[in-house]
């Protein structure tokens, strides 16, 4: 393998799913629904493939797409965007990330992260030969340590990637954390790469994208996707969203990495994206009903629970179980008990910092969850 992927391992995300598979265990790790996406978009795609819209898409993305991101991007921030100018379809917000990072990012720069982060984001910058300065956010409220972050960012830094509502710890951005990155990236000329692919799924607060702060735009590039919206992991639609002169630099590392994305699925997409408020409304209803049913229920087996403002996941103390360490418990978790969780350490640049943690899923059907629940009231 080449060196600037060495180090790293089989994404956790597999591992835990092969091995949910092998010891029939209950998954709640891999963030992915076990209930569908809703029957409109499942309908427009079947249609779509009918009416033969099934030949390479435009590079950057179906026109009708790039539009009906557009219009729901200015329905979430008020921010108006060229369809065609500053939108770029991708496979997944995973691909966005990293043409974000090939396409903008020279061997050298500095890029600042905050861990825990999604374990692509290290990977991609290892890829684009980035320098990585970590900020750690810590428990029990993950907020950003803002003096540190001030120390951290200096006219050297490049990029600040980050992503709110926040995988894995489900802790959201404020607009005074938020503030306080916008006014270092202004001073210090920084990019600032957000990936918002839970915005829907924000409880306790409203998600703000930082592109929409004052001087932001510019100088943002603003990731989603329509799979965590739609209970559509499957379908890896993703897009960028960054004013003309960064929507070249993603365009161009897009345009050879995948070069288009799935046409039927793209028109699906714009089906997806028309959905009605009320749709947006009951997603967010349904999931607090189930971010309830896992907190409750977790603290009752006798975790220590952190809060989560958004996203699908919680993250827990796991020390009361006397376990070594994350990897240990999941192992015990999987083996012993029948259950996957994702040990966190994976997420951080040092791995001690996240050895007391883990990350459960709750975009599982209620059955699952209680399942889950009774196997390891009996077993922990
Ligand atoms: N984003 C999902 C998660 O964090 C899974 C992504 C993946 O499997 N690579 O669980």
């Amino acid at each position: 393998v080449a060196k600037r992927l060495e180090k790293f391992k089989t994404t956790i995300f597999t591992q835990m799913s092969i091995l949910a598979v092998k010891h029939g265990a209950i998954n709640l790790g891999q963030g992915f629904p076990n209930f569908d996406g809703p029957d409109f978009v499942k309908e427009a795609a079947i249609l779509a493939i009918k009416d033969g819209k099934n030949q390479y898409a435009r590079g950057y993305g179906v026109p009708e797409l790039n539009s009906a991101i557009a219009a729901r991007f200015r329905e979430d921030t008020g921010l108006v965007v060229d369809p065609e100018k500053e939108v770029t379809v991708t496979s997944g917000c995973t691909e966005a990330i990293a043409a974000a990072m090939l396409g903008l990012i020279n061997p050298g720069d500095e890029v600042i992260l905050f861990a825990p982060f999604y374990d692509s984001y290290e990977a991609t910058l290892s890829m684009a030969g980035a320098k990585i300065k970590g900020i750690t956010l810590r428990p029990p409220d993950f907020s950003i340590p803002l003096d540190e972050l001030k120390a951290a960012v200096t006219n050297k830094t490049r990029a600040i990637l980050m992503n709110t509502p926040h995988n894995p710890t489900g802790k959201m951005f404020t607009r005074e954390e938020l503030e306080t990155i916008a006014s270092l990236c202004i001073e210090n000329d920084v990019l600032v790469f957000s990936d918002e692919v839970y915005d829907k799924l924000a409880f306790e607060m409203d998600h703000i994208s930082i592109a929409s702060l004052p001087g932001m735009y510019e100088r943002t590039v603003t990731m989603n996707s329509l799979g965590k919206t739609f209970s559509l992991t499957g379908w890896k639609i993703g897009w960028a969203i960054a004013p003309p002169h960064l929507t070249w630099g993603v365009r161009q590392a897009h345009s050879y990495l995948t070069f288009a994305t799935s046409t039927p699925a793209q028109w699906a997409a714009v089906a997806a994206l028309k959905a009605p408020e009320s749709y947006f409304k009951e997603l967010k209803r349904d999931y607090a009903a189930k971010k309830e049913i896992l907190v409750k229920g977790l603290k009752e087996v006798g975790f220590k629970v952190f809060p989560s403002s958004g996203t699908y996941f919680v993250t827990a103390d796991h020390t009361p179980f006397g376990l070594e360490n994350d990897v240990a418990f999941c192992e015990y978790l999987i083996e012993e008990v029948g259950v996957v969780a994702i040990p966190t350490s994976v997420f951080y640049l040092n791995p001690e910092e996240g050895k007391n943690l883990v990350r459960f899923a709750f975009c599982k059907d209620e059955e699952t969850l209680c399942g889950a629940i009774e196997r390891m009231k009996q077993k922990l």
